[in-house]
C-alpha cells in the first residue's frame, strides 16, 4: 500500500546548513506530521569533490537539534549510482541523450557566440559518428546531455506536460503549471566525473522513494520543469510541488552556505533555540 503523503528534505553535504535549510526542513516535516505521514531525509552527495562526511554528520546533528526525525534508512545518493545508470541507459536506448565532450568553457563560448537571444540555454546535437568514435578511442571524457529535440519528438511536444504547484514559484506561479523544460536547455544528466547529475538523481530517487510531495525553496522552481520532462520520459509519477519563499537575512539577501555566522551550528553555539528560530520564521 502506498502512503498518501511522503515528502523529503534532500540537502547536499557540501557545507553547513543555515536558516534557509532549517526553514525548508521544518516546513516539510510539519507537512508530513500534519498528514500523519512520512518524512524522509536524502543525502545528495553525488558531487564527490565537494561532499564531505563532516557536513553529513552536521546535517544529522542540526536536524535532531531542530526536533526533526526521519524514516530510516537515509538514502545516500553515492550508494545508488546503479539506479541512475539504469535510468540513463533507458534514455540512451531511446536516443534521448547524447555525448557532450565540451568543456565548461566551450559551452560558455558556444552560448556567447549564438546570435543574440537565440540561445540563453545550451542546446546541441550528437557529434557525427566518426568524430565521436575518434574521441572515444582517444579516451576523451564526456557528459551525457538530454536532447530537448529528441524529447520533443518522442512526446509530441511539451504542451501536455503539467505539474501541480501548491506553493509558488519565484514570480508567484501557482496551481496547474505548464512545464517548460526548454528553460533548462539540454541539461547534463551525467557529469564527466561522476556519471550522474542532479536532475536525473532527484527524479529517480523521488520515484523510488515514493515521494508524493516535493517541498523545497523556490530557487528550484525551474528545476521542476526539467524534472517533469524526465518523469514523462522515464514513465515515472509526478509528485505535487510546494516551492516556498526563500528566507532573507536582515540585509535582504538570501542565506547562503558561505554565511558562516548564520549556520545552524553557529546559531546553536550562540544560544539560539529551535523555538526562537521557528518563531522568527513564523512557523
Ligand atoms: N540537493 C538540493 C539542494 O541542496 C535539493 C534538491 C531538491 O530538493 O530537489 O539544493
Amino acid at each position: 500500500m502506498s502512503a498518501a503523503f511522503v515528502t523529503r528534505f534532500a540537502p547536499s553535504p557540501t557545507g553547513l546548513l543555515h536558516r534557509g535549510h532549517a526553514y525548508s526542513a521544518l516546513l516539510a516535516y510539519a507537512a508530513a506530521q500534519a498528514a500523519g505521514e512520512t518524512f524522509l531525509l536524502r543525502i545528495e552527495d553525488i558531487d564527490a569533490t565537494r561532499a564531505r562526511p563532516e557536513f553529513e554528520a552536521a546535517i544529522f546533528e542540526d536536524l535532531a537539534w531542530l526536533g526533526i526525525t526521519w524514516r530510516e534508512p537515509v538514502r545516500r545518493q553515492s550508494e545508488h549510482l546503479d539506479d541512475y545508470e539504469a535510468a540513463l541507459a533507458r534514455l540512451a536506448a531511446e536516443g534521448l541523450v547524447y555525448r557532450c565532450f565540451r568543456t565548461r568553457k566551450e559551452v560558455a563560448q558556444a552560448m556567447a557566440s549564438a546570435p543574440h537571444g537565440a540561445m540563453d540555454t545550451f542546446r546541441s546535437a550528437p557529434l557525427p559518428a566518426e568524430e565521436e568514435a575518434e574521441r572515444l578511442a582517444r579516451g576523451e571524457r564526456f557528459a551525457w546531455r538530454l536532447s530537448l529535440k529528441a524529447a520533443q519528438a518522442r512526446l509530441d511536444g511539451f504542451e501536455h506536460l503539467t505539474f501541480q504547484e501548491e506553493g509558488a514559484g519565484p514570480n508567484g506561479e501557482t496551481g496547474l503549471i505548464q512545464a517548460r523544460p526548454e528553460l533548462g536547455g539540454d541539461v547534463v544528466l551525467a557529469r564527466k566525473d561522476v556519471g550522474v547529475a542532479y536532475h536525473l538523481a532527484v527524479v529517480v530517487d523521488d520515484a523510488l522513494q515514493g515521494v508524493t510531495h516535493v517541498i523545497r525553496g523556490c530557487d528550484l522552481f525551474e528545476a521542476a520543469h526539467v524534472q517533469r520532462l524526465l518523469q514523462a520520459l522515464l514513465g515515472l509519477p509526478t509528485p505535487v510541488y510546494r516551492h516556498h519563499r526563500l528566507l532573507a537575512g536582515p540585509d535582504g539577501k538570501r542565506y547562503a552556505k558561505r554565511d558562516r555566522a548564520e549556520t545552524l551550528q553557529a546559531l546553536r553555539a550562540a544560544g539560539v533555540t529551535p523555538e526562537q528560530l521557528r518563531q522568527e520564521m513564523g512557523l
